[in-house]
C-alpha cells in the first residue's frame, strides 16, 4: 500500500517524514540485527541438511546485506536531513523492506524439503518471528510495513495452506489472524504518530511566534528592546577574549512629539511605522537595529572605525529627516543621534548611558545630526555622574539652600515678588550651580525631594515677609506628575502662608512635555489659589495655541531676549509682542534678566512693569530680605 504522504510537500506531510525517520532510524539496527540472527539460527540448523548455497552463500550474503545497511544507517545518524530527503529515505525503506522480505521468505521455503518435522517446525517459526519483528520495527514506516506483511504473509499463508497438513493449516490461519490484529493496531498507531508530531508542530509554531513576539516590535517590525539588550549583551561578553569592538547608537526623532499631540496617536503610529521601515532598510549583517521605546531606537554597528560610524550616523539623519510619506502630516521629523565606542570593562548599562549622553548632547547642540562621545563629552559624563551621586547620598536637607531674587513693579518701584532660587554645596563636590544640578535631579525623582525641601523652606522666609510680597517658586516638568503635586498642595496648606501670595513658575519646555498632564496640574494649583508663571517664555518651541490651554497668570520673557533688546531689532519686535499677547490675554508679563538702565526704559518704552534682574538686586540669602524690602519702601517712598 503506497503511503501518499511521502509524496506530499505539505509542511505537515514534510514534518511527518522528519519525525518518522527520526524514530525510525533507531530501530533500524535492531531490525537488522534480527533479521541477521534469525537468518544465522536458521542457517545452523539446516547446516547438516541443506546443500551449501543454501546454508552458506544465501545467509552469507543476506547477513552482509545486513550488517552494510547497519553501517550506511549509523553514518546517516545526527546528521541534519531535508524533509525531501527523509521522504525519499522512507520511500526507499517501503521499496527495500518487502524485496528483502520476499528474498527471506523464499530462501526459507526453499530450506523446508530439507529437514525434519522439527527443523520445517523451525522454518515456520522463523518466518513468523520474523514477520512479527518487521511489523514492530517498521511501525513508524507504515508503507514498509504493510509491504513487508503483504509480500510475506499472503504467499506463506498461501504454502502453509496448501500443505494439507491440518496443523500447518491451523498456524497459518492463526499467523494470518495475528497479522491482521497487527496491521490495525499498526494503522491506529501510524494515525496517532501523524496526530502527535503535527501537534508537535503546532506547538513549535506557536513557540516560535511567541519568541517572535517577545523580541519584535509589533509597529515597526524591528526587533524590540529586550532583544537590543540582549544582542548588546552577547557584543560585551564573548566567552573567549576580549570582545571585538563596537560602535553603539541612540537615535531619538525630533520633532515626533508634536505630531502625536497634533496628528493623534493613529498618525504618530504611522510615522513611526515609515521611520521603523526606513531604519530597516539601512540595518545589514553588521548593523543591528531595534526600537527601544517611544521614539527612541538603538543601533550596534559592528566592525567599524570612528569615522565610518560616525558617517552611518550622518546617513541615519539624513535618511529619517526626508519628508514623510503620510501626506496629511505636514510637520517634519528629523533624528538626532549619539554613538559610542564601546569599552571592553564597560557593562551595558554604562556604554547604553554614555551613547544616551551624546545623543543628549546632540539634541542639545546639534539637533538633527550624529554626535560621537568625544573625550570632553565623557569627562562631562563623570562630572555629572559625580552630580547625581552626590544628590542621592548628600544630606539634601543640610546642603541645600535659597536665594531670593527680587520681582520689581518699575511703576510703584516696590518688590512684588521674590524669586527663590536654589543653591547647592555639596560635601563633595563644593558649590554646583542650579543651572547644572537641576537638570540632572530633573532626569530622575530626585527632584521631587529636591522641590520638596526647598518649597517647605521658602515658604517658611515667605510667612516673615509683608502680605503684599509674593514667593515665586520654580517647579520641574517632573513636579507636575499627580503625585508630586498633590505633595506639593499638601506642603502648602501645611505652612500657613496663604496660597494667593504664592506664584509657581514653570518653564515653557516643562509644561509642553505632556501639555494635558501640565494642564491638569496647574489648574488644580490655581483652583488653590496660587498663581501660575510661565517661565522663560520663548526659549522652547510651543505655539501659542498651547500656550492658550494652559491655565496662566503670568509670562515672563526669556532672559536671551532682553541681553541683546538694545543692539537687536528682532528681539525688540519679539519682546513687544509677548508684552501686546500678555496684554490681550489678560496676562501680567514679567522680563527677567535686566541689567541695564537702558534696557528697562525700552522694555518700559514697550509697556512692561514688571522686572526681574541684576539692575534691581541679584539673588541673596533669606537673611538680606528684610533689609532689602526696608531700601526699596525707603527709595519708593
Ligand atoms: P530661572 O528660573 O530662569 O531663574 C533665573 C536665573 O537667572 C537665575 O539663575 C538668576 O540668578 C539669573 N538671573 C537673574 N537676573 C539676572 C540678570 O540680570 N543677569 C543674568 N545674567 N542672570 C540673571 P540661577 O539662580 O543660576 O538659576 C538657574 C536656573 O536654575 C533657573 O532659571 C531655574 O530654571 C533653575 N532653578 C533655580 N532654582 C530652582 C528651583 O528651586 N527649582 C527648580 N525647579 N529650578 C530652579
Ligand atoms: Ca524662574
Ligand atoms: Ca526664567
Amino acid at each position: 500500500m503506497p503511503d501518499w504522504r511521502l509524496f506530499s510537500t505539505t509542511p505537515a506531510a514534510r514534518e511527518l517524514a522528519l519525525a518518522q525517520i527520526e524514530a525510525f532510524s533507531k530501530q533500524v539496527p535492531v531490525l537488522y540485527v534480527i533479521l541477521g540472527s534469525n537468518a544465522v539460527a536458521l542457517a545452523w540448523t539446516h547446516w547438516t541438511v541443506a546443500p551449501f548455497g543454501l546454508v552458506f552463500t544465501v545467509p552469507g550474503v543476506l547477513i552482509a546485506l545486513c550488517l552494510a545497511r547497519i553501517v550506511v544507517w549509523k553514518r546517516r545518524a545526527g546528521r541534519a536531513m531535508t524533509a525531501g530527503a527523509a521522504q525519499r529515505r522512507l520511500l526507499t525503506a517501503s521499496v527495500i523492506g518487502p524485496v528483502l522480505g520476499v528474498i527471506y521468505l523464499v530462501w526459507a521455503l526453499s530450506l523446508y524439503d530439507y529437514g525434519s518435522p522439527t527443523l520445517q517446525a523451525h522454518v515456520i517459526f522463523f518466518v513468523g518471528i520474523t514477520v512479527v519483528s518487521c511489523i514492530f520495527c517498521l511501525m513508524h514506516v507504515r508503507a514498509a510495513a504493510l509491504g513487508v506483511t503483504g509480500a510475506i504473509i499472503t504467499p506463506f499463508l498461501i504454502f502453509l495452506l496448501t500443505t494439507g497438513d491440518a496443523a500447518l493449516i491451523a498456524i497459518g490461519i492463526n499467523l494470518a489472524l495475528v497479522s491482521v490484529a497487527m496491521v490495525y493496531m499498526l494503522l491506529v498507531y501510524s494515525r496517532d504518530f501523524a496526530v502527535m508530531v503535527a501537534a508537535q508542530a503546532e506547538t513549535q509554531r506557536l513557540s516560535d511566534e511567541n519568541r517572535l513576539l517577545a523580541n519584535v516590535d509589533s509597529l515597526t517590525g524591528l526587533p524590540n528592546r529586550r532583544q537590543f539588550f540582549s544582542r548588546l549583551n552577547a557584543c560585551l561578553d564573548t566567552a573567549d577574549g576580549p570582545a571585538p569592538p563596537f560602535v553603539l547608537g541612540m537615535v531619538d526623532l525630533d520633532g515626533f512629539k508634536p505630531i502625536n499631540d497634533l496628528y493623534g496617536h493613529f498618525i504618530g503610529d504611522q510615522v513611526l511605522a515609515e521611520m521603523g521601515l526606513r531604519l530597516r532598510e539601512l540595518a545589514s549583517p553588521n548593523i543591528f537595529i531595534a526600537r527601544l521605546g517611544g521614539d527612541e531606537f538603538g543601533v550596534i554597528i559592528l566592525d567599524v572605525d570612528r569615522s565610518q560610524a560616525q558617517a552611518f550616523g550622518d546617513r541615519v539623519c539624513a535618511t529619517l529627516q526626508e519628508p514623510l510619506a503620510a501626506p496629511s502630516v505636514l510637520a517634519k521629523v528629523s533624528a538626532s543621534v549619539g554613538l559610542v565606542e564601546s569599552v571592553s570593562c564597560l557593562k551595558a548599562e554604562m556604554l547604553y548611558e554614555r551613547a544616551d549622553y551624546a545623543l543628549y548632547h546632540a539634541k542639545q547642540h546639534q539637533r538633527g545630526r550624529a554626535v560621537m562621545l568625544s573625550a570632553e563629552l565623557a569627562l562631562e559624563i563623570r562630572r555629572q555622574h559625580a552630580i547625581e551621586q552626590g544628590l542621592l547620598i548628600g544630606d539634601l536637607e543640610a546642603e541645600l539652600s535659597l536665594l531670593f531674587q527680587p520681582i520689581f513693579d518699575v511703576d510703584t518701584m516696590r518688590v512684588t515678588a521674590f524669586e527663590a532660587l536654589a543653591r547647592w554645596s555639596s560635601a563633595e563636590l563644593g558649590p554646583v550651580s542650579p543651572g547644572e544640578f537641576i537638570p540632572l535631579a530633573e532626569r530622575s525623582s530626585l527632584i521631587n525631594r529636591v522641590t520638596q525641601i526647598l518649597l517647605r523652606r521658602a515658604l517658611a522666609e515667605a510667612r516673615g515677609w509683608p502680605d503684599a510680597v509674593k514667593l515665586s517658586f520654580n517647579l520641574s516638568a517632573r513636579d507636575l506628575s499627580p503625585a508630586a503635586i498633590l505633595g506639593i498642595v499638601s506642603i502648602v496648606e501645611k505652612s500657613g502662608v496663604p496660597s494667593r501670595r504664592i506664584i509657581f513658575e514653570v518653564t515653557e519646555t516643562a509644561a509642553m512635555r505632556d501639555i494635558a498632564l501640565a494642564e491638569e496640574s496647574l489648574a488644580l494649583l490655581r483652583r488653590l489659589g496660587a498663581r501660575i508663571a510661565l517661565d522663560d517664555f520663548g526659549s522652547g518651541h510651543s505655539s501659542l495655541t498651547h500656550v492658550r490651554r494652559l491655565p496662566l497668570d503670568k509670562i515672563k520673557i526669556d532672559r536671551d531676549f532682553i541681553v541683546d533688546i538694545e543692539a537687536d531689532g528682532a528681539s525688540r519686535a519679539i519682546v513687544k509682542s509677548v508684552i501686546d499677547l500678555c496684554r490681550n490675554l489678560e496676562l501680567c508679563c514679567i522680563v527677567e534678566g535686566v541689567e541695564t538702565e537702558r534696557q528697562k526704559a525700552i522694555l518700559s518704552g514697550l509697556g512692561c512693569n514688571v522686572m526681574q534682574g541684576y539692575l534691581f538686586g541679584r539673588p541673596i540669602s533669606a537673611a538680606a530680605v528684610p533689609s532689602a524690602l526696608a531700601r526699596t519702601m525707603q527709595e519708593a517712598s
